[in-house]
């Protein structure tokens, strides 16, 4: 039976596909999995990949060089795939295409989401949007191209296959994956292991400012925009301390601050388990994964602190009860 993202590509000229903004693996990995689909089975198919600016870690998935990051003006595409969010305020440089191409069609797993969820394939279960995609394309005709980006996205979400997203059924697709020639080895070293110096002195500058708060129940630690200047750094150079600070024994929830603008942070949110982070990011306009989630505030971190373990405490508290 045809999947419903297979219809919505039956008869159509030209394909956009796209991402959320500051893409991670899965966003890229799914975003780029279509868009090999496309250019290995279906010919008659013009598809184009626009994404913002890609890691460099993420330079070995195939095709990556054919990504747009720019719109063009005068271009309306047939079919628009969003992929990895159905947020409308994370659709970054791709939003213009909701509005422009003919249809819509998202695949996505995130929990919360703004859009017309009818529109595509939603599954909040899946570890990642690229263990959906998987479920929507023909296994037989998925080449080592796409297997390796579908791969990389399953690895980035899931923390390698150790978040508790992981289910069978991500471990068998993997499985499937392998069997199409995909190097696991590689693949997680560049996406997990690998770190480049400046990010890795980054990464001990962020722990070595980590603050505790509440007897170590909740960790935290600031990047300034000073800093990232300081090592001539990006943002998305600090992508792994959030994941540090959340291995800290005791710690139920771990925060970390980006400052992005004139006291504007993008926070990154990890639970270990008790606390629904997804819930708490809302209140601040973003959202994501029970687990992990994501927001940009407006403020003083110390005071967003003050505010988020009020918010924290009390889901503990009616969890004890
Ligand atoms: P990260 O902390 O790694 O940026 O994001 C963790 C998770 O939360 C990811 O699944 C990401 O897509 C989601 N997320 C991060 N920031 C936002 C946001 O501002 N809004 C929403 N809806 N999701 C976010
Ligand atoms: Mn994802």
């Amino acid at each position: 039976m045809k999947s419903d993202l297979l219809k919505a590509m039956e008869g159509v000229k030209s394909v956009a596909i796209a991402g959320h903004t500051r893409p991670d693996g899965d966003c890229i990995g799914s975003v780029m999995g279509l868009y090999n689909y496309i250019k290995d089975n279906l010919k008659d198919v013009e598809a184009d990949a626009y994404l913002e600016a890609v890691p460099g870690c993420f330079d070995f998935i195939p095709s990556i060089s054919d990504v747009k990051h720019f719109l063009p003006h005068d271009k309306e595409y047939d079919l628009f795939v969003l992929m990895d969010t159905s947020d409308e305020k994370r659709t970054g440089v791709a939003g213009e295409l909701i509005k422009t191409a003919k249809e819509l069609f998202i695949v996505d797993h995130h929990i919360s989401n703004s859009m017309d969820v009818n529109l595509g394939t939603i599954e909040p279960s899946s570890s990642s949007t690229c263990e959906v995609l998987f479920g929507l394309l023909p296994e037989e005709k998925i080449s080592l191209n796409t297997a390796v980006c579908l791969f990389t996205g399953i690895v980035t979400d899931t923390g390698c296959f150790h978040h508790s997203n992981t289910g069978r059924e991500t471990m068998e697709i993997a499985g499937k994956l392998l069997d199409k020639g995909v190097e696991n080895d590689v693949i997680i070293d560049r996406v997990f292991y690998e770190m480049t110096f400046t990010q890795n002195k980054l990464l001990g500058e962020c722990l070595k400012e980590a603050k505790l708060l509440d007897e170590g129940l909740y960790i935290y630690s600031v990047a300034s925009k000073n800093l990232l200047l300081r090592y001539d750094a990006k943002a998305s150079d600090l992508e792994s301390v959030v994941n540090q600070l959340r291995v800290t024994k005791g710690a139920e929830v771990a925060v970390f601050f980006t400052e992005i603008g004139e006291e504007t942070y993008k926070i990154s949110l990890r639970s270990n388990g008790r606390i629904d982070v997804n819930a708490v990011a809302s209140l601040y306009g973003g959202g994501g994964h029970i687990l992990a989630s994501g927001c940009t505030v407006k403020g003083i971190p110390e005071k967003i602190m003050e505010e988020m373990t009020v918010l924290f405490n009390k889901q503990l508290e009616t969890c004890e009860k």
